[in-house]
């Protein structure tokens, strides 16, 4: 999944962004770029936060959610509302083209491709007289099996 995580370029990308609209270029916002590709999957501010200044960054909340925000904003993140009230961040180059299943248990999160989905996308774009760009669409579930569905088992 990560090898075609290129972070260098996508540095660069945010480099000329930040060069653009002249905001400040800060080492600390690339250091949260060079965290989130260790990542390497979901994660929502806090949990940002925590890894970070688990690996001793002593970055703070304010600069982590203001530098999501940028990320966002210049296409390199891709912001998703799930469920509740905090956003789940990736990179768009991450997983092209998935969709997302959610437990409503437990919060786990599921990545999928299924083919017909684009399908549907175009015929309904077609249907509409639009041309088709981009879809999310995230299946709410629950885990089959209450045993293995991490929520009860944290009980
Ligand atoms: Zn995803
Ligand atoms: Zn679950």
């Amino acid at each position: 999944m990560s090898t075609e995580l290129n972070i260098e370029k996508l540095k660069l990308q945010f480099a000329e962004y930040l060069k653009r609209k002249k905001y400040r270029n800060t080492q600390e916002r690339y250091n949260v770029l060079d965290r989130i590709g260790e990542l390497d999957r979901h994660f929502n501010a806090d949990e940002l936060y925590l890894y970070m200044n688990g690996r001793g960054d002593r970055i703070s909340r304010a600069t982590i959610y203001s530098t999501l925000d940028l990320l966002t904003q210049c296409g390199i993140l891709m912001k998703h509302r799930f469920q509740g009230d905090s956003a789940h961040f990736e990179l768009s180059s991450r997983m092209p083209d998935h969709d997302h299943l959610i437990c409503m248990e437990c919060g786990r999160i599921v990545e999928y491709r299924e083919e017909g989905i684009d399908e549907i996308r175009d015929r309904v774009c077609d249907r509409l007289g639009f041309r088709p760009v981009t879809h999310s669409l995230q299946i709410f579930a629950v885990c089959h099996d209450p045993v293995t569905c991490e929520h009860n088992k944290q009980d």
